[in-house]
């Protein structure tokens, strides 16, 4: 009997360098893609926030979309069902007389979970389920260590893994594939478009970004080859505004749109064709830091989503509804953390600079339960990943990877930094606009007659400070130490002088 695959898409949205893909094309029989709209994605958290918040769902939406349409101009279709993979998929199986199911493995315990049940059910069907890692830049059988040692710290792992050099190319897409037998491809769910009610993008946002392989190709195309944005990557990456301050390719290589193995063979071209710098390693070196959390999370498997996280660290974490809720409405008072937070709302996207900020303010100066922010990503931010968002979350917080110490971020530095003119804040915060630039990210310094000049009334039109910057620092360093038993501060850090907080 001619083989009849059942080629199950989930976080691997593309036809270029797709492995089951091409070994489906490879065997000569039927192929019937499908995806399953699982319902489990479009629940709650444990906090209580929409799993798939709206942004993210239209981008899947995109993403979704597009993949049949390229299926679609290639000869096939793609199937879509509302359901559970490990129901929907078996009975594809008996109906179609599928004779294997080919698609990507996943790594963390959700997904790995409905794999299981997915394998126990075609077992009895007689039914293989094969499935192949392709998430990744490096493949783990080429690392040069088994994942059970991956290097406790980042610069090792990365050091290794240079060392060993080994990139495969990526799997060419297909000329064509073979159509479909007869069957009602589904559509995507009405309902889902209207759980939140409908939001039409916010103009302000970096990049209006659209789901999906072409939106994805297009992208790259225009950040490395039209715009040559490439070659000052290294320099620009730490930006908050604008579109090319950075690749922006998050969001597609989050639902695979945009292969990792394709964007490196890119970077090569680039490097042959442009110029090879520090910036075009540089993004190779970003895309490293995304394995190492993909395989830190393999090997911690549920730590990663323990409030004491993948090293076990137990911290006083608290859990305030009032703060959580200025923090995330983006009204604590500090201009850069609110402006990243408002923009994330608006938006679904946050630059890496603000991520770092805001979640170093959620648990440093707050001391909120950091699976609080780490939520509050995955519902909102469009590119949620969720082994770079839990990973990332354990990092920052002190309980992760790589995790050193008791560390900070001085957001009011940050921002003379990253926004010396306060352009970033002003963009996402217009009650400030008319702010001088020596003001800007530091409000409460406002006097009585200023606030009439610029117009902003304190604690009308713009919050007061939530917590005195330093003094908090200090206090939830201090919990940290007595709940570690680490060392006292350094000197510096202590010398700081707290910000007034009216
Ligand atoms: C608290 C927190 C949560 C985060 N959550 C996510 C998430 O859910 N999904 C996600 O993709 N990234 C996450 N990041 C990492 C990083 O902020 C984003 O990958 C980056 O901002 C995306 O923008 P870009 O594509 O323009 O990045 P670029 O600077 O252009 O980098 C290129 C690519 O490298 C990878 N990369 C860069 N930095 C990191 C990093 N620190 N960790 C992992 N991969 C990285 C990404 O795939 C990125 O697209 C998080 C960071 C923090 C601090």
């Amino acid at each position: 009997m001619a083989d009849r695959i059942l080629l199950w898409y989930r976080n691997d949205l593309r036809l270029h360098d797709h492995e089951p893909l091409h070994r489906a094309v490879q065997t000569g029989g039927q192929i019937i893609p499908v995806y399953c709209i699982d319902p489990r994605q479009f629940g709650q958290t444990r906090f209580g926030f929409p799993k798939t918040g709206q942004w993210r769902r239209q981008f899947l939406a995109a993403a979704v979309a597009d993949l049949r349409q390229s299926l679609r101009s290639h000869g096939s279709d793609l199937i879509l069902r509302w359901g559970e993979p490990e129901v929907i998929l078996p009975d594809l199986v008996r109906t179609l007389k599928i004779t294997a199911v080919y698609g990507h493995a996943e790594a963390t315990s959700e997904e790995t979970q409905v794999e299981h049940r997915l394998s126990t059910a075609l077992q009895s069907l007689g039914v293989p389920l094969r499935l192949v890692w392709g998430a990744t830049l490096t493949h783990p059988e080429d690392l040069p260590f088994s994942l059970p040692d991956l290097p406790d710290l980042f610069t090792r792992f990365r050091q290794r893994v240079e060392a060993a050099g080994q990139i495969r190319p990526p799997f060419p897409p297909p000329a064509a594939l073979p159509p479909l037998p007869a069957i009602d491809s589904g559509e995507w769910p009405q309902e889902l478009e209207r759980l939140e009610g409908d939001r039409t993008p916010d103009p302000r946002g970096v990049l209006a970004f659209q789901g999906g392989e072409t939106a994805g190709f297009a992208r790259l195309q225009a950040y490395f080859w039209q715009s040559d944005r490439l070659k000052t990557y290294k320099d620009t990456r730490n930006g908050m505004l604008g579109p090319d301050y950075s690749s922006k390719f998050s969001p597609w290589l989050a639902l695979g749109c945009l292969s990792p193995r394709y964007i490196y063979a890119e970077v090569r071209r680039y490097e042959t064709e442009r110029v090879q710098n520090d910036s075009t390693y540089w993004l190779m070196f970003e895309l490293l830091w995304r394995d190492y959390f993909r395989y830190g999370a393999v090997n911690g498997g549920d730590r990663l989503f323990h409030v004491t996280g993948l090293r076990g660290i137990k911290l006083p974490w608290t859990v305030d509804w009032p703060q959580f809720d200025q923090w995330r409405r983006g009204e604590t008072g500090y201009p850069l953390i609110d402006a990243n937070l408002r923009e994330l709302a608006h938006t679904g996207f946050m630059s890496n600079r603000g991520r770092q900020n805001v979640a170093s303010f959620l648990t440093k100066n707050l001391g909120l339960d950091w699976r609080l922010g780490a939520e509050w990503f995955e519902s909102l931010l469009i590119d949620y990943d969720v082994c770079s968002n839990y990973g990332n979350w354990n990092y920052t917080a002190g309980v992760g990877n790589d995790a050193r110490g008791f560390r900070y971020f001085n957001s009011l530095k940050q921002s003379k930094d990253y926004d010396p003119q306060g352009d970033y804040v002003k963009h996402w915060l217009p009650e400030l606009a008319a702010l001088p630039p020596h003001l800007v990210h530091e409000p409460w310094r406002l006097t009585p007659e200023e606030q009439r000049r610029y117009g902003v009334q304190l604690g009308v039109d713009y919050p007061r400070p939530m917590v005195d910057f330093f003094m908090s620092i200090r206090q939830q360093e201090q919990r940290y130490q007595e709940a570690t038993g680490q060392a006292a501060a350094s000197p510096r850090r202590k010398k700081s002088r707290p910000p007034r907080s009216e």
